[in-house]
């Protein structure tokens, strides 16, 4: 055998040893509570689709109809010739959406939050920048804060004295802190209050991730900025439109200025083939449903879920996180206890996925509970029950 093929097998093996190996399920049905993976049916509290949008058949037809008016592809990036009408109307759309918490506001259509990241934090850091990094971030802010070649300074989770300390000594051209909104693996807040504070009083840019938070939180969905009430010309923002918003892809908004400089330089943004018209034009739709009344009942259905999952679910030996958001985890611990909970799991037909190390710190293994509007009281009875009586048998 090659050398190189070796090398890489022992790798893998290694991997094995650590029951760290990750598998991918194939699913046969849309993203709902009840899909079809290899023939049998689950209840699945995997998905991040909080507002059960994913299968939604309004959305569903404006992509048909999008695809109409559009075709498939789009042909070519968004400076040559593949920005539609489509995705400007989004864009027009977003911006409009976020503009009582960020002044003259624009926004810019990605293909994927991860690409939106990188384009983001490459544009408006440098090696001139210190980038002041909570310790959870996701890993494409990790990735976008790499790729800028800024001076990257992680502070640790929530730790807002820490960052206070770094801000103060920190002499750069340009300071920027960057941080989830809601953390992904956690499902807790970030005090952006506070952070914002602290940005004004040091000329710095406040980075925020709302993947978690557009859509769900907020009286209007518009996201964490609404959640807390915040406006500032130092905010940069991007939500995703995969997760509550039920299609694909992902924005930042910000200043105009801020935009017009990273449709300028962000090379993620440039040098990449726009997604297809008809995806922007089905979230059109999605913004309709978000900001109308069926937005503000599917948020009151999974803030009734929440409680109801808080208020029933009963532990001993695992630990069910402080979360309030729709992102729920139950802590185990060490890595091969998680994956055989999962699996008893799903052997009695629910479908949770385990969350293992370096996704989450060594040690702290678990299992990652998400609720979606789409879910009944029932669903989440039945969780909580299996789930009860399972600790017993482990
Ligand atoms: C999912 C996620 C992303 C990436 O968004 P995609 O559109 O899935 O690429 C970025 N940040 C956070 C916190 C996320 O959870």
């Amino acid at each position: 055998m090659s050398k190189l093929i070796a090398a890489l097998d022992a790798q893998l093996a290694q991997i094995d040893a650590q029951s760290l190996r990750r598998r991918r399920r194939i699913t046969e049905s849309p993203s709902t509570p009840r899909v079809q993976v290899d023939g049998r049916s689950m209840l699945a509290f995997c998905s991040n689709d909080y507002l059960g949008l994913a299968a939604y058949p309004k959305i569903i037809t404006a992509l048909q109809q999008g695809a109409e008016l559009y075709g498939a592809g789009s042909g070519a990036s968004h400076l040559i010739s593949g920005h539609s009408r489509a995705h400007a109307e989004l864009e027009e759309r977003l911006a409009a959406f976020v503009a009582p918490q960020i002044d003259n506001a624009r926004a810019l259509y990605f293909c994927t939050g991860y690409m939106a990241n990188l384009a983001m934090l490459g544009a408006l850091a440098g090696n001139d920048a210190d980038l002041f990094s909570e310790s959870l971030n996701h890993a494409s802010l990790i990735d976008g804060a790499r790729l800028s070649r800024a001076n990257v300074q992680v502070y640790p989770h929530g730790d807002i004295e820490k960052l206070s300390a770094l801000l103060a000594a920190s002499t750069a051209a340009k300071k920027m802190v960057v941080t989830d909104s809601v953390f992904s693996m956690d499902g807790d807040l970030a005090d952006l209050p506070r952070l914002l504070a602290l940005c004004e009083q040091h000329d710095a840019w406040l980075v925020v991730d709302d993947a978690h938070g557009f859509g769900v939180l907020g009286a209007h969905g518009r996201g964490v900025l609404e959640h807390f009430n915040l406006r500032s010309p130092n905010l940069v923002y991007m939500g995703t439109l995969g997760k509550a918003a039920g299609v694909a892809g992902a924005f930042v908004a910000a200043h105009a200025s801020v935009i017009e400089w990273m449709v300028q330089r962000a090379r993620p943004y440039i040098y990449t083939t726009a997604a297809p018209p008809a995806v922007a034009h089905a979230l059109l739709t999605s913004l309709d449903i978000i900001e109308g009344a069926e937005g503000t009942e599917r948020r009151a259905q999974l803030q009734s879920l929440i409680a109801l999952w808080q208020q029933t679910l009963k532990l001993n030996k695992w630990q069910a996180m402080e979360s309030s958001t729709a992102i729920q985890p139950v802590v185990i611990g060490a890595n091969d206890v998680a994956m055989q909970v999962a699996a008893n799991l799903y052997e009695r037909g629910i479908w949770v996925p385990a969350i293992r190390p370096p996704t989450v710190p060594v040690g702290t293994a678990r299992l990652r509970v998400t609720l979606s509007a789409a879910h009944t009281a029932d669903d989440v009875a039945q969780l909580v029950n299996v789930l009860q009586q399972l600790e017993k048998e482990t």
